[in-house]
């Protein structure tokens, strides 16, 4: 009797133990199951999330923080008579005239976005070459470049600075573009300076006499039409 007894409670201990297994086997698949879902969303999000990291990356390396867009021909053609004032063209052929030689210019008419951009192009490369770059006509308001976004440009940025730098003439000259210029009203020129000081002065006394103001301190080519400018302008600045 006793025997027996003994016998049954170990088959239900067996039996316990043979469902507490399968049980534990079942749970066991199941949280594996459960495991393997997220492993693999996780690798994929992560792979996502990589390309999404790299391509603004690779679009900002080769951009140049700070920089003016401009989408038109670069640099603009010099001599756009087209979108000057007419009196503008006939006031450069009397300057001609009475000058006796032939004037080299180098820019009449440019739109205001271009402006912007050739700015833009002056105060980076002053600044990247240790340069004072708030300077030029019109610009005590206007804001400047931020240099806490240009403070380190990779070796594609400084190429392209470079051929900008290069396109706009500023590796050499010192003439800071406008900030606001009067050339994209259309009543601008800019004509190459005589070398000799002399000269200049009688170049630019002559230019008044046709009708043209130099009247911007530091920009030696530049002259406006006098008849746009306020009456008081001084028109023979050196
Ligand atoms: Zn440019
Ligand atoms: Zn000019």
């Amino acid at each position: 009797m006793l025997k027996i007894k003994t016998l049954n409670i170990k088959i239900v201990i067996l039996m316990l133990g043979f469902i507490l297994l399968i049980l534990f086997i079942f749970l066991n698949l199941d949280s594996n199951n459960t495991k393997q879902v997220p492993v693999v969303s996780v690798v994929k999000i992560s792979k996502i999330e990589d390309k999404q990291d790299v391509l603004p990356i690779e679009v900002s390396e080769k951009e140049i923080p700070e920089l003016k867009k401009w989408v038109g021909e670069d640099p603009y053609p010099f001599l756009d008579w087209d979108n000057a004032k007419p009196e503008l063209h006939q006031a450069v052929k009397l300057f001609e005239d009475k000058w006796g030689k032939k004037l080299n210019i180098l820019q009449v008419y440019r739109p205001a976005l271009y402006g912007e951009h050739i700015r833009s192009v002056w105060e980076i490369w002053r600044y990247v070459n240790d340069k004072s770059f708030t300077e030029g006509h019109n610009c005590k308001y206007k804001t400047h470049i931020d240099i806490s976004k240009i403070s380190e440009l990779n070796s594609t940025q400084k190429s392209r600075l470079i051929r900008e730098a290069s396109i706009h003439g500023f590796i050499k000259g010192h003439t800071p573009p406008s900030c606001d210029s009067d050339h994209s009203l259309g009543i601008a020129v800019d004509i190459v300076p005589p070398v000799d000081s002399v000269e200049y002065r009688d170049w630019i006394r002559v230019a008044n006499e046709s009708g043209l103001c130099h009247y911007i301190s530091g920009d030696m080519p530049h002259f406006a039409l006098q008849k746009y400018l306020p009456k008081d302008t001084d028109c023979f600045v050196r």
